[in-house]
C-alpha cells in the first residue's frame, strides 16, 4: 500500500509539472501573438500618415523651388523612406512571430532575377564608387522552383548590406548549383562577396540575431535597425535552407545562402528528363 501511495504521489507531481509547462507555453504563445498583433497595428497606424507625407513630398518635385528648398525636400524624402523601411521590417518580424509565413513556389528564371536585382542597386553602388556584378559559377540551373519574392528579399537584404559596408571596392554575387546530395535534391548556393569593412570575430556570431548592429562609428553612421539579417535568416530557414557568413575585418565579407530547389522550366516548354 505504501508503494501504491508513493506511486500515486509521483504521478500527481508529474501531471502537475506537465500542466504547469503547458500553461506556461500557452501563456508564452498568447504573449507572442499579442505582441505581434500590437506591432502590426502600430506599423499600419504609422504607415498610413507616412504614405501621405511621402506622396505630398513627391508633388513638390514638380513645383519650382530654390536650391536650398530642393535639398530640404530631398532630405525629407530620404528620411521618410528610411522610416518606411524600418516600419516594414517591424511588420515582417511581427508576421514571422505570429507564424503567418506562406511561400508561393513557382518556376523562376534565376538569371533574370539576379539581373533585375543588380540593376535596381547599381545606381546606389556607382554613386559611392562600388563595382557590382553577378555570375554563374560551375553548374547552372537557369530555372528553379522557389518563392521569387522571398528570394528577392533575401538577396536584396544581403546586397544592400554589402553595398552599404563597401564604400569603395566591389560586390560580386555568385550563383552555383551544388553537387547533388544523398537525397537527390538540387541545392542552389548564392554568395554575396564584398571587399568592404568586414565583421569582427566577436560580432560574427551575432549578425543574424534581431536588433544587432555594429558598434563601430561606420555602423552607427549607416543607421540600421539590425533587423535585416534576422528577417533574412527566417526567410531562408522557412524555405528549408541555411545561411552563413565568413569575414575578415578590413578585407571583406562573404554571406552565403544554400537553398534546396527543384529544377523548374520555362513556361510553355515541355518537361525534359532532368526537370521535375
Ligand atoms: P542593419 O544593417 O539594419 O544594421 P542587419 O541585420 O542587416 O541590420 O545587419 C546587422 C549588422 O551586421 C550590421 O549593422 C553590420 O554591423 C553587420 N553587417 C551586415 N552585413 C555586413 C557586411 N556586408 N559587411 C560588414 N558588416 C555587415
Amino acid at each position: 500500500q505504501e508503494l501504491f501511495i508513493a506511486f500515486l504521489h509521483d504521478i500527481s507531481k508529474r501531471v502537475a509539472a506537465e500542466n504547469e509547462l503547458l500553461e506556461t507555453r500557452d501563456r508564452a504563445l498568447a504573449g507572442e501573438r499579442a505582441k505581434a498583433e500590437f506591432l502590426t497595428v502600430m506599423s499600419h497606424e504609422i504607415r498610413t500618415p507616412l504614405n501621405g507625407l511621402l506622396g505630398n513630398l513627391t508633388l513638390l518635385h514638380d513645383t519650382p523651388l530654390s536650391d536650398d528648398q530642393t535639398r530640404y525636400v530631398r532630405n525629407m524624402d530620404i528620411s521618410g523612406r528610411v522610416l518606411m523601411r524600418h516600419v516594414d521590417s517591424v511588420l515582417d518580424i511581427a508576421r514571422f512571430q505570429s507564424g503567418a509565413l506562406e511561400f508561393d513556389i513557382a518556376c523562376t528564371d534565376l538569371g533574370l532575377l539576379l539581373t533585375e536585382l543588380i540593376n535596381s542597386q547599381i545606381g546606389q553602388a556607382e554613386q559611392q564608387g562600388t563595382q557590382l556584378c553577378w555570375n554563374w559559377v560551375g553548374t547552372r540551373m537557369e530555372w528553379g522552383r522557389t518563392d521569387r519574392a522571398a528570394l528577392e528579399q533575401v538577396l536584396l537584404n544581403l546586397l544592400g548590406n554589402a553595398i552599404k559596408f563597401t564604400p569603395q571596392g566591389s560586390v560580386d554575387v555568385e550563383i552555383e548549383r551544388l553537387p547533388e546530395t544523398e537525397d537527390n535534391k538540387p541545392v542552389i548556393e548564392l554568395r554575396v562577396i564584398d571587399t568592404g569593412i568586414g565583421i569582427s570575430p566577436d560580432d560574427l556570431d551575432h549578425v543574424f540575431d534581431d536588433f544587432v548592429t555594429s558598434d563601430t562609428s561606420f555602423g552607427r553612421a549607416t543607421g540600421g535597425t539590425g533587423l535585416g539579417l534576422g528577417i533574412t535568416r527566417r526567410i531562408v530557414e522557412g524555405l528549408g535552407g541555411t545561411i552563413g557568413v565568413e569575414s575578415t575585418p578590413g578585407e571583406g565579407s562573404t554571406f552565403w545562402v544554400r537553398l534546396p530547389m527543384e529544377q523548374g522550366r520555362a513556361p510553355g516548354t515541355t518537361p525534359t528528363a532532368d526537370a521535375h
